[in-house]
């Protein structure tokens, strides 16, 4: 079995899931007493969030390839950053190390890929949905994005930071997601990323109709399987 770098805390709220989803993963491949080999790296989110809000993502870059680093001397054999919207500096990242970064984007395709969904609502942060990093890669496997409109957006934004990396779960929240998807679906959308981390945390699958494609699951799911060599 492969070390994991796990490179977490944005928010804490859930990159402690995927631990746990990892350590599952193994359990359930492996049996008895197995668990997953991980290194974990758990940034304070508040400074990752000032930098965001003040754009200055060069410096978020450097931040995370600094700790991405310390992984690798760890002993890390690959990096798994457990956010969506930090990959937006993921070539940062990736051009600070020599180890392979396990792309959240992948994992997400090639389940949308395997329930046969092309045109996709994506719910993440403002940074996620309204920069071209994320829509881009999608777009370059095959799939297209649609993203809520402005007013939408904020009111994601500010669920994200103001509840759900706070540890707040409401149901007020989830009706308004759940409504944005329902908007969505009627514009053509065939399937929902939870393109942020903490999303899954308030939406399950059971609260809407349409196929639903949690990040952090499906993400951690490939990491194990990247770990066990699958
Ligand atoms: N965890 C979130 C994401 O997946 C948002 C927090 C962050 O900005 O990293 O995008």
């Amino acid at each position: 079995m492969k070390k994991l770098g796990l490179l977490g805390g944005m928010s804490w709220e859930s990159s402690i899931h995927y631990e746990r989803l990892i350590h599952e993963g193994v359990r359930e491949a492996l049996g008895g007493t197995h668990s997953a080999d991980l290194i974990m790296r758990s940034v304070d989110f508040a400074v990752i969030e000032k930098l965001q809000a003040r754009g200055a993502w060069n410096d978020a870059g450097d931040l995370l390839a600094r700790e991405a680093q310390v992984l690798e001397a760890a002993g890390a054999e690959a990096i798994v950053l457990c956010t969506n919207t930090m990959h937006k500096v993921a070539p940062a990242i990736e051009a600070a190390i020599s180890i392979p970064l396990l792309h959240i984007v992948d994992p997400t395709a090639e389940a949308m890929s395997q329930a046969g969904v092309k045109t996709v609502a994506l719910l993440a942060t403002a940074y996620t949905m309204e920069d071209s990093f994320y829509v881009d890669r999608l777009a370059s496997l095959g799939f297209s994005a649609l993203v809520p409109g402005p007013a939408e957006r904020a009111e994601i934004q500010r669920i994200i930071y103001q509840e759900l990396v706070q540890g707040i779960i409401s149901d007020t929240s989830r009706a308004f997601m759940v409504s944005v998807i329902a908007d969505l679906a009627a514009s053509g959308a065939q399937g929902v990323i939870a393109g942020c981390t903490e999303i899954e945390l308030l939406v399950s699958g059971e609260d809407i109709s349409l196929p639903y494609f949690p990040t952090t699951a499906l993400h951690a799911q490939y990491a194990t399987a990247w770990a066990l060599g699958d």
